[in-house]
């Protein structure tokens, strides 16, 4: 095969609109969505592209009606997207620095159609997020979208147990964020707490990045009244106009805690279920029972004899998965006594510190190094996998090490997630101070 590319420079354009905050303009709340297509891009990126639109269509009428939002909010149509992320990771880089200290929150979608809404982003904004979903209403079935998320998670449940938590638990676990879409460059590089959100599922699909994805199919077979994109701008506006107006920063850590909690559990159960697979295999090799098994007319070859995995130490990082479902609960029951004060005495007193800290929670998240091997991706508990292409791996320091028997960069990534989760405990403890004392 010969393949021949055009190598051409282009110039690209990302397109930024702003709306100044009237109370805190110094706190960012950003909305993104690439503009660029593969080809058509009638789905991806337009569906997604046209939601964002009628947010800041709406946000224009507010503006004209004289509503004005407290926080700065910014609307961004990225370039390049489909290349390598390249709009948005240029614009991620060059202020870099001032959206570390400004930014709440990163909002992104990328296409859209009929269905489900995606729940998925940082765990810091779960509660935040379930909240959203409560209010929008899913065109198809008039329940609420995360009624509907909810019945169909019980549906795929692989396990009673699972059903069972579907039900009970208060809110639904959003799934980790890897990559193949514009949040990557501020969640994983600067450490923003970041959400992507979509419809779909119920839409096919077989037209991604092909020509096909075009007006006809996607009237045909996506959203085919557009009922979708209104639910889709429906759920990026809500969740902007909260994000700008809270008095205090909607995040919460009971359910950050209960993930990483669930992350260091699964880790554990790998590292063990690895050392009881090689040392069965082992066994089996020594009985004889691949040569008894295999049928002389097969051709086939045995599995080769390895070491059984070392124990490793997983107690710094489960000491600090105590120590951040300690902090969380601290901070949960300050959240609860303002609540019972009432907003009339909220609004009276000053959250200034509070949301700072906040604001800096996920930032506390990253590492100066980054990633073994990828010091460009900081954060240490989600990124794309090594190998995986756009799927997430969470921990990715010490999975990645485990799956590829890396057993002392295993040992050395352990230490350095502990020490950014105690780090994390210790800022969401002083948040919780600073809130109580703000009564
Ligand atoms: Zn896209």
């Amino acid at each position: 095969m010969r393949v021949k590319s055009n190598w051409d420079l282009k110039p690209l354009y990302d397109v930024i609109a702003k709306i100044q905050g009237s109370a805190n303009p110094d706190e960012w709340i950003i909305r993104g969505n690439h503009h660029d297509g593969w080809v058509n891009g009638a789905e991806d990126p337009i569906s997604g592209q046209v939601a964002l639109l009628e947010e800041a269509r709406a946000m224009g009428e507010l503006l004209k009606s004289g509503w004005k939002p407290k926080r700065t909010i910014i609307y961004c149509a990225w370039d390049g997207e489909e290349p390598g992320l390249l709009g948005s990771t240029e614009w991620a880089e060059t202020h870099a620095d001032e959206l570390s200290q400004h930014a709440v929150a990163y909002i992104n979608s990328d296409s859209n159609g009929r269905g489900y809404l995606d729940l998925i982003g940082s765990h810091t904004l779960e509660k935040f997020m379930n909240d959203v979903a409560r209010d929008i209403q899913d065109p198809e079935t008039k329940l609420s979208a995360w009624k509907r998320d909810q019945l169909r998670d019980i549906a795929n449940a692989p396990s009673p147990e699972r059903k069972q938590e579907i039900r009970q638990r208060a809110d639904l676990r959003l799934a980790a964020l890897g990559s193949g879409s514009d949040y990557t460059p501020f969640l994983q590089h600067v450490g923003i707490a970041s959400l992507n959100i979509g419809y779909g599922g119920e839409d096919r699909g077989g037209i991604y990045h092909s020509i096909y994805d075009d007006f006809y199919w996607y009237t045909h077979f996506g959203d085919t009244d557009f009922v979708y994109g209104r639910a889709l701008a429906q759920t990026g506006g809500s969740a902007v106009m909260r994000l700008a107006d809270a008095d205090l920063l909607p995040f919460e850590f009971g359910n950050f805690a209960d993930t990483v909690q669930m992350y260091v559990r699964e880790l554990k159960q790998m590292s063990q279920k690895m050392q009881d697979e090689i040392r069965e295999r082992n066994r089996e090799l020594d009985e004889g029972l691949f040569a008894a098994t295999a049928d002389p007319k097969e051709k086939s070859v045995p599995p080769k004899k390895e070491d059984v995995p070392p124990h490793l130490n997983f107690a710094p990082l489960e000491n600090a998965a105590d120590a951040l479902s300690a902090s969380a609960g601290e901070y949960t029951k300050a959240f609860a006594r303002t609540r019972e004060i009432g907003g009339a005495t909220l609004a009276s007193i000053s959250l200034a510190d509070v949301n700072k800290l906040l604001m800096e929670s996920e930032r506390k998240l990253l590492t100066r190094e980054g990633l073994p091997n990828r010091p460009w991706y900081r954060h240490q508990l989600y990124a794309p996998g090594f190998y995986t292409g756009y799927a997430a791996k969470t921990v990715p320091a010490v999975r990645e090490a485990i799956e590829q028997k890396q057993w002392k960069q295993a040992e050395q990534g352990i230490g350095v997630v502990a020490r950014v989760l105690q780090d994390e405990a210790a800022l969401i403890s002083s948040a919780a101070q600073k809130l109580s004392a703000a009564h």
